[in-house]
């Protein structure tokens, strides 16, 4: 390891400029805050709630950090690259990208629509392989390592236990969290000579819009703790704090991996009594 290479805990991305995808919200926004504590600046990519996106980019900019919002859907090819455009020329490059926008579309499999279907699959896994692309090729491009990290660029994709437990009634969802899974770990082969670091943060239940119903009500976050040995719902922070640590240089080693951030989701709770 270099000796002049930035692993204080405060301050760790600093110098660093991150894309986080569907940032004006939930997880996103979580991160987003999270990293610009960390001293990157932040590039806060929306798709509807214009009025949330530029709430997050002046609570960051309060922080002493640059951030701009851009306007982007992750499915559409032309819009990805021009996002990527806008993102270089204000804030010169990018150095962290966190795909993170997804959505839900769920139904009994005999009833999902193609339309709904293809609709995550576009959002959930091409809309990260097309914001994956665009930032290999600004990392190659770049090629030089930003001063105080080890990398010339990391991506971290969001994921899900569900890239690993099947979920009934949310077949799409699954089969793209399960597909994002492969294509991080071949994408992670393939650019580890670039020093591209590719990783994912899978997610168990985190208390955001996506699934409100889940956890608004006392009944409903009682039914969800069944499935949480740690015996809370997570927040936003859970995985603001390990994406800020995944991007940092404290995790240089990790590569091609998913980071589990479930409060114990994936224990198969239900055998906790002997099964
Ligand atoms: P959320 O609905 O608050 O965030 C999703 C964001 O993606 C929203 O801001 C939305 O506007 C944005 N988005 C949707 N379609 C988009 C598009 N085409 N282009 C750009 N942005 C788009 O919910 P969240 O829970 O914060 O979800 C964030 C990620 O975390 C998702 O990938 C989700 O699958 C994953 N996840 C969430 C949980 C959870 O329990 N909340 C668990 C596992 C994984």
């Amino acid at each position: 390891m270099a000796a002049d290479t930035n692993l204080t805990a405060v301050g760790r991305l600093k110098n660093q400029v991150v894309l986080i995808t569907g940032a004006s919200s939930g997880i996103g926004r979580g991160i987003a805050l999270a990293m610009a504590d960390e001293g990157a600046d932040v590039v806060v990519n929306f798709i509807g709630d214009e009025k949330s996106a530029h709430e997050v980019v002046d609570e960051i900019r309060g922080k002493g950090v640059r951030a701009i919002a851009v306007k982007a859907d992750v499915s559409i090819e032309d819009q990805v690259r021009k996002m990527f455009d806008e993102a270089c020329r204000e804030l010169g490059t990018i150095h962290i990208l966190v795909n993170n926008a997804g959505i839900q579309k769920d139904a009994p499999f005999h009833e999902m629509t193609l339309a709904d279907w293809q609709k995550v699959i576009d959002v959930n896994l091409t809309g990260a392989f097309l914001c994956a692309r665009e930032a290999v090729r600004e990392f190659r491009k770049r090629k030089n390592v930003p001063e105080g990290s080890y990398t010339a660029g990391k991506i971290i994709f969001i994921s899900s236990v569900h890239e690993t437990i099947p979920w009934s009634g949310h077949a799409n969802y699954a089969a793209a969290k399960g597909g994002l899974q492969l294509m991080m770990k071949s994408l992670a082969q393939e650019v580890a000579a670039n020093k591209i670091r590719v990783n994912s943060i899978a997610p168990g239940a985190i208390k955001t819009p996506i699934n409100r119903s889940d956890w608004e009500t006392p009944e409903a976050e009682n039914e969800l703790l069944k499935l949480i040995p740690w015996g809370r719902v997570g927040e936003t922070r859970d995985i603001g704090s390990v994406a800020v640590w995944l991007a940092s240089d404290e995790s240089d080693y990790i590569h091609g991996t998913t980071l589990v951030v479930d409060g114990g989701m994936m224990l198969y709770p239900g055998f906790a009594e002997g099964g």
